[in-house]
This record gives C-alpha cells, sequence and structure tokens, in this order.
C-alpha cells in the first residue's frame, strides 16, 4: 500500500490541496475557492473532502500532512488567527485534520513553506541563505538564513508584507495598520492605492485614470492598460514598482540573502514589472544584492514546500511541535 503525503495550499483566494509519493512527487492536485462563509471548521473541511476526493481515486492511504496556510498563525496550535485577506478570519487547522486522518499535520506560514520548496528543491538548492517573497492578494515571505528555517514565536518570523513603507497615512493596511508594503502593492489593496494616486493625478484623464478614480481598476486591468501606454497606468505601474523595489530592498538588507525568489500571482503574470521592480532595489541597499528571480516552482511553490514540511521536518517546527503539547 502506498504512503502518500499530502501537501496544502490555503491562500487568501484558493486553496490548493495535492497528493504527493513519499520521494515528494506530486501525483495530482485538486483546487477550489477557500470557503469565505462558515465557522472556524469550513476550511479544514474542505480541505479534508479533497483529501478523500484525491484518495479514493488513488488509493493507498496517508502517512503525514503539510500545510501551508496564510497568516497569521498561532503555530503552536496550529490555527489561523485574524487573516486580513479571508472573511473567515479565525479557523482551525491542524486539531481537525489530525482527529480526521489520525496522522501527524504541520503547520507553517504559506511563504515558508515556499521558501523551504526554494531552499531544498528550487532556485535557493545549494544556498543557505534564501528568500521566497510573494505578491499575491497578500503580500508575504519566508527566510532560511544560515540553513535556519526561520519561525518565530508565533509562526510569523516575516511578515514582511507589513513592512511600513509609507507614512503619508494615505494607505491603510487590512491588518489595521498604516503605510504597510501589502496596503500600497498586493492585488486585494491595488485598486484602493490607484484611487488614491487618481485622486492625486494631475495628467490626462485616460481611461485608466478614469477607471481608477472610480475605485474598480483591478491589477490585471491596470497591466494591460499600461502595456498600451496608457500614461495614467505607466505613472501607476512605476510607483508599484518603486514601492515593491523598497519592499524586497528592505528584505535583503535584514536577511542578507544569496537568492531571492518571487512568486505569487501578480508576479508570476508580470514578469516585466517583477523585473523594474528588482531592477531598483539598488536605490536602497546596504547589503550586497542577491540572485533576484521568478520562483522556478511557479504556482506549486507553496504546495511542493507544505508536502516537503512533512517530508523532511525543519528542525525548527520539530522543537516548536515538541514544545506544544500534543495527542
Ligand atoms: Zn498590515
Amino acid at each position: 500500500v502506498v504512503q502518500y503525503i499530502v501537501g496544502v495550499d490555503v491562500g487568501a483566494t484558493y486553496t490548493r490541496v495535492g497528493l504527493f509519493s513519499p520521494e515528494g512527487t506530486l501525483v495530482e492536485k485538486v483546487s477550489f475557492g477557500t470557503p469565505r462563509v462558515g465557522g472556524e471548521l469550513a476550511v479544514a473541511l474542505a480541505i479534508a473532502r479533497a483529501i478523500e476526493e484525491l484518495l479514493s481515486r488513488w488509493g493507498g492511504s496517508l502517512s503525514s500532512i503539510g500545510v501551508g496556510t496564510v497568516g497569521p498563525l498561532d503555530i503552536t496550535s496550529g490555527d489561523v488567527v485574524g487573516a486580513p485577506n479571508v472573511p473567515i478570519g479565525r479557523f482551525k487547522i491542524r486539531e481537525p485534520l489530525e482527529r480526521l486522518f489520525g496522522v501527524d499535520v504541520y503547520v507553517v506560514n504559506d511563504c515558508v513553506a515556499a521558501a523551504w520548496a526554494e531552499y531544498l528543491v528550487g532556485a535557493g538548492r545549494g544556498f543557505r541563505n534564501v528568500v521566497y517573497v510573494t505578491i499575491s492578494t497578500g503580500i508575504g515571505g519566508g527566510a532560511v538564513v544560515d540553513g535556519h528555517l526561520l519561525l518565530g514565536k508565533d509562526g510569523n518570523a516575516h511578515e514582511i508584507g507589513h513592512i511600513v513603507l509609507d507614512l503619508s497615512g494615505r494607505f491603510r493596511c487590512g491588518c489595521g495598520g498604516l503605510g504597510h508594503w501589502e496596503a500600497i502593492a498586493s492585488g486585494a489593496n491595488i485598486p484602493r492605492t490607484l484611487e488614491v494616486l487618481a485622486r492625486e493625478w494631475r495628467g490626462e484623464a485616460t481611461e485608466a485614470y478614469t477607471r481608477a478614480l472610480g475605485g474598480n481598476l483591478n491589477p490585471e486591468e491596470l497591466f494591460r492598460l499600461w502595456r498600451v501606454g496608457d500614461r495614467f497606468a505607466e505613472f501607476a505601474v512605476d510607483f508599484l514598482a518603486e514601492v515593491n523595489a523598497a519592499g524586497i530592498a528592505s528584505v535583503i538588507n535584514v536577511y542578507d540573502p544569496e537568492v531571492l525568489t518571487v512568486g505569487g500571482s501578480i508576479a508570476l503574470r508580470n514578469p516585466d514589472f517583477v523585473e523594474i521592480s528588482a531592477a531598483r532595489v539598488g536605490n536602497y541597499l546596504i547589503n550586497r544584492k542577491p540572485s533576484i528571480s521568478l520562483t522556478p516552482l511557479g504556482d506549486d511553490v507553496v504546495l511542493v514546500g507544505a508536502a516537503l514540511i512533512s517530508i523532511k521536518l525543519p528542525r525548527e517546527l520539530l522543537e516548536v511541535v515538541r514544545g506544544a503539547s500534543r495527542t
């Protein structure tokens, strides 16, 4: 009987569940919209249904489950506490999945899982200092420093999306804070940022400007209009690239990585935008510039990392798990 590993990526918008061989090869993945209504068990139950579906198709049994989830996290309980981009802000993951499947379940921040994947099998393979940054619905990161996976007291050592990059008071974050990187440049907040920029715009009334002023210019349309030369879109993308450059540089200044990779839907769909942002980090750096590239693992980086967390358990997580009372 094959003993499969399950990797789960709980994103703000989509949840992906993958069945992996014991060696970590992806067998099949399914995805669904992350539940937006329901109680603290809704997300875990949706994950459980997807696992059952995969197991019924492939047979075999489960040996462990690794989960990378939007944060913030209580890493000792395996609960998500107050996620700014998920309507069910608080929900349980580890306890219900352990109860339903009777296997060990390891829960980490999604970008921690991604950093672990990058370090073991991605662009960071062979390096000891690897940072992963996601630019998606939210902005987040994970870091391996001197070969150590950084976790923090609650598993939130690298909430880099909440680095403060603006002091003007114009950008309020989903977490409640002011001027956070994510408040300005994440997918969820770009439409509001564009509205702020449109109110200050003194140039011509372009299509992007008019739509931004109405608060309904989404990132996809912004980048489309940017590519066809809309002047307001050029101004806005320039501003967002500068913000991302400052954010990425701040992360490099703190963790001093050899390799920094970028993933997440906004980045993966707009490699040219990432390139412009990366080219500007020099304006804000003190540390030696690392290699900066898109993650070679693409959309699967968190899923693969989540599976790898449970296959090659980081000793830092083992210490946390041992320290907490587990049944
Ligand atoms: Zn914030």
